[in-house]
């Protein structure tokens, strides 16, 4: 379906292309370093992305910056801004597909006016575009900024403060995903194009049960240190009942939406201040996983570790051997992400699909994207295997950094999945069972959690 011409050939320029005009939507994608033959082939859109307009052209031009050829990470590089009004042709169609939902008129005009709002793009140009959308795409999907220096928290870790999509001042949507579907419905390939959306509950466990499964040594210490929790803990212990058993949290929350679920666990042999969970020798917990493994889809939680190669093989190989499966999809405790480190111990390990790409300490999305990409690893210059697939939401988030009360984070849940709905993707977000259990700080929460994972902006027709 699409045919593009390039003026010099790199590793990151085919992975772009591949990433967002072929595997996003499955389509067909023909790159061309021959001008005579680009020419003469007749696929429907034929773009030409080099560095000068030909006297002879006759496709989309989109002006190449040289980013998109190099090697190496420039420590200095701070890409140019613009500002951009979502084309006629995009907005006709992205309008019709507000208009077949299900939504009261007030909801409607609520969503149709995100497009009349200006959008950021990098690179801007004198290209038929007016920016170099490919090598925006590349700046955000390689993470190429985690890659610059930047001030670490006390983990280590990116964190929002840090981040490009931090500085720009526009509503919180996935800033890539826009300028793509901009340039689609420019080309008029968006009728073309099915946009999917999907609402994705992910829940991560690192405490399984508030009181059980402790040796009698951690029980006694938390008596001591928490003497208020004496009654919960006796009345949990006469009725063999736990608030955060995953049994009741977990299982009940999911119910409905299993297939496009996922659940994450910590299973560290050691505890410590980080990694808090369970005895693993405990059998209700081996069992909770095993009946959650054949409820929804699971995944390994790997523990803050400062010799994550042994002990994440060794977590991973111990679920495997819990659930008699393999365990190839995985969530960074703590998102713990650090680049290159972090992608190269699980690809090791055999983690095929990492679902840490968010940010802890606020909403948004931390590679401009709500859909699932290849890691492209900017330390070797060459795309990976390795399915990334982002989130934009989660609890701790809204209510400990953000600080907001549940009506607001109900609002927050609203904005970002009708985002997602306008230009698709998933609506991807991250609950606990210690939060779904509404015990410790959590009441009233219950009700936010159930607004997110409502999947009421259903497509009728696109
Ligand atoms: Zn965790």
């Amino acid at each position: 379906m699409f045919a593009v011409f390039i003026d010099q050939d790199s590793p990151r320029t085919r992975y772009v292309l591949q990433e967002i005009l072929s595997r996003r939507w499955n389509t067909a994608l023909a790159i061309f370093t021959n001008w005579n033959e680009f020419k003469a082939s007749n696929e429907f859109f034929k773009i030409e992305y080099t560095t000068e307009k030909r006297d002879d052209s006759h496709s989309f031009f989109i002006q190449r910056e040289n980013i998109i050829v190099e090697e190496g990470v420039n420590e200095y590089f701070n890409p140019t801004t613009n500002a951009y009004h979502i084309s006629e042709n995009t907005k006709k169609h992205l309008s019709l597909r507000i208009k077949n939902i299900d939504l009261s008129h007030s909801e409607k005009s609520r969503m149709l006016s995100v497009l009349d709002e200006p959008y950021p793009c990098l690179f801007p140009n004198d290209g038929d575009l007016g920016f170099d959308l490919f090598s925006m795409a590349f700046y955000f999907l390689s993470r190429y900024e985690e890659f610059q220096r930047f001030e670490e928290d006390k983990w280590g870790r990116f964190h929002y403060k840090n981040s490009f999509v931090s500085e720009l001042h526009y509503n919180p949507s996935p800033v890539l995903d826009v300028a793509i579907i901009h340039f689609l419905g420019l080309m008029g390939a968006l009728e073309k194009i099915q946009l999917p959306f999907d609402v994705q509950p992910t829940v991560d466990i690192d405490i399984a049960y508030r009181f059980k499964g402790r040796s009698l040594g951690r029980t006694l210490l938390s008596t001591f240190r928490f003497p208020l929790h004496l009654p919960h803990r006796i009345w949990s212990y006469l009725s063999r009942k736990d608030p955060f058993d995953p049994n009741n949290t977990v299982s009940e929350y999911l119910k409905g939406q299993e297939n496009q679920s996922r659940v994450f666990w910590l299973c560290s042999s050691k505890t410590n201040g980080a990694n808090k969970q369970v005895q693993r020798k405990y059998p209700p917990f081996q069992s909770v996983i095993r009946s959650v493994d054949k409820q929804t889809n699971i995944g390994l939680h790997p523990s803050l570790s400062t010799s994550p190669i042994s002990d994440w093989k060794e977590e991973k190989e111990w679920l495997e051997k819990t659930t008699a499966s393999n365990i190839t999809h995985s969530r960074q405790h703590f998102l713990h992400l650090l680049f290159p480190d972090t992608y190269h111990i699980l690809q090791k390990i055999g983690i095929t699909d990492d679902w840490s790409m968010g940010f802890a300490e606020n909403v948004g999305f931390r590679a401009g994207t709500a859909y699932p990409f290849h890691w492209f690893d900017l330390s070797k210059n060459e795309e990976t295997n390795l399915c990334i697939h982002p989130f934009c939401l989660m609890d701790v988030t809204a209510k400990n950094y953000m600080k907001l009360n549940p009506d607001q984070a109900i609002d927050v849940g609203r904005t970002l999945k009708e985002l997602v709905f306008i230009f698709g993707g998933r609506f991807a977000f991250i609950v606990h069972n210690e939060s779904l259990s509404e015990a410790e700080g959590w009441g009233g929460w219950k009700r936010v959690f159930n607004s997110w994972k409502n999947p009421k902006i259903a497509v009728t027709s696109s």
